[in-house]
């Protein structure tokens, strides 16, 4: 089983998903931190940022790995840390953007999700990479909540300048951004994090009750 949770930065997915992936003893994906890999390393190799084949290329040279624990890998270097930067946030959408990027790292979702059960999360997951994913959820919340808890993990830069970079990558993710039309939206702005773990889970085992 396929289980797809998008939605914006700051709106409770890996956190989510990746509790929910605990619970039910299934693999997690995380594909945004693929796309911050390889950020990652075209500003390491210098690369210009705007050259999607050049970019492209680089994605199809060095798949990122991901390890038991969760480690996230590109070029043999483990860049778990490095990626969750506002340098790496800031300029993201910019390689995410390009085709050439985006059809590699879908073929590379894809090999990595379709291997039993698993959680993937990231913003296309239910309307690209896995549109027969059985069930589909789309995580929202208030901007300014959302602002707040990527607050906590970006002690490198001030309120201000995250707020005006989530808006930033919001309005440049906005086109990859929309919900499947068959996900289930799910506002956190005033939920816990086991109330929206517990949700998901309902809804899979009405889903799975359906079914048999
Ligand atoms: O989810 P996260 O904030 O780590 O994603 C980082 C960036 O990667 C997003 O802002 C977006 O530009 C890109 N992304 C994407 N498609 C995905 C996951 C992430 O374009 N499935």
């Amino acid at each position: 089983m396929i289980v797809a949770i998008d939605g914006p930065a700051g709106a409770g997915k890996s956190t989510v998903a990746r509790k929910l992936a605990e619970r039910l003893g299934f693999s997690y994906l995380d594909t945004g931190a693929m796309y911050r890999a390889l950020t990652w390393l075209a500003m390491r190799e210098a690369l210009p940022l705007a050259e999607g084949d050049a970019i492209g290329e680089l994605a199809r040279r060095h798949p990122v790995v991901f390890d038991e624990a969760g480690r996230v890998f590109i070029d043999n270097c483990d860049v778990s840390s490095a990626i969750r930067q506002s340098r790496i946030d800031r300029m993201v959408p910019v390689v995410a953007r390009h085709h050439e990027v985006r059809e590699v790292m879908r073929e590379r979702q894809r090999e990595l999700g379709h291997q039993g059960n698993v959680v993937i999360e990231g913003r296309d997951i239910g309307t690209v990479v896995a549109p027969d994913a059985e069930v589909k959820i789309y995580l929202h919340a208030d901007p300014g909540i959302r602002a707040a808890r990527r607050q906590a993990e970006r002690p490198d830069i001030g309120p201000d300048a995250l707020a005006t970079d989530l808006r930033t990558r919001d309005a440049s993710d906005r086109v990859r951004m929309q919900p499947a039309e068959d996900a289930e939206l799910i506002d956190t702005t005033d939920l816990e994090v086991d109330d929206v773990v517990s949700r998901i889970e309902e809804l899979i085992r009405t889903r799975s009750l359906a079914k048999s």
